[in-house]
């Protein structure tokens, strides 16, 4: 019998951490947003793969490295207790690079159901912007838009933040 998992696909920036403008690449701007850690445990306790799908196009305009990307992902890490799996990086800017990888692209969703057998019917997707969803949802993945500060209309599924997003769809 083939083994499948059930997975919380998440966006990062605006939900795992505070999104800046000018991007998030030193760990001096790493704000992790509260509940997340709690979020993250709730989910791993009840069996959940936990992978984040960035785009961090920051790289293709080199104002930052693979290398500083890694170094924040570590740093949160380990302020949440080591429950992400995999973190998946875009690292093209749609100006500059054309890629199935960059969100609303659905490349890494694919590369991650593939690798973890995911079973689709029972996995999510929260983002803060609709190009988050939108991939999960061609893909069969149900979506939740969280921290709307973009004011999109996702009228499907909106929760306050990751924690809320957890208890009042994933979990409940
Ligand atoms: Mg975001």
């Amino acid at each position: 019998m083939k083994i499948v998992n059930k997975c919380v696909f998440l966006d990062r920036d605006g939900v795992l951490n505070n999104d800046r403008v000018d991007y998030v690449y030193k760990i001096d701007d790493l704000i992790v947003k509260n509940g997340v850690s709690e979020a993250l445990k709730k989910l791993k306790a009840e069996g959940y793969l936990l992978i984040v799908i960035t785009n961090q196009s920051g790289i293709d305009k080199g104002i930052f490295t693979e290398l500083d990307v890694n170094k924040v992902h570590d740093e949160i890490q380990s302020r949440t207790g080591r429950c992400i799996d995999e973190f998946y990086i875009s690292i093209f800017h749609r100006t500059i690079t054309k890629s199935l990888a960059t969100k609303p692209g659905s490349l890494l969703f694919e590369k991650a159901i593939a690798k973890y057998n995911i079973d689709i019917a029972n996995s999510w997707m929260v983002g803060d912007r609709l190009r988050d969803l939108e991939p999960a949802n061609k893909l069969g993945i149900k979506g939740i838009l969280v921290d709307n500060e973009y004011h999109e209309n996702y009228p499907e599924r909106e929760a306050k933040n990751l924690l809320d997003a957890v208890d009042r769809y994933i979990l409940n």
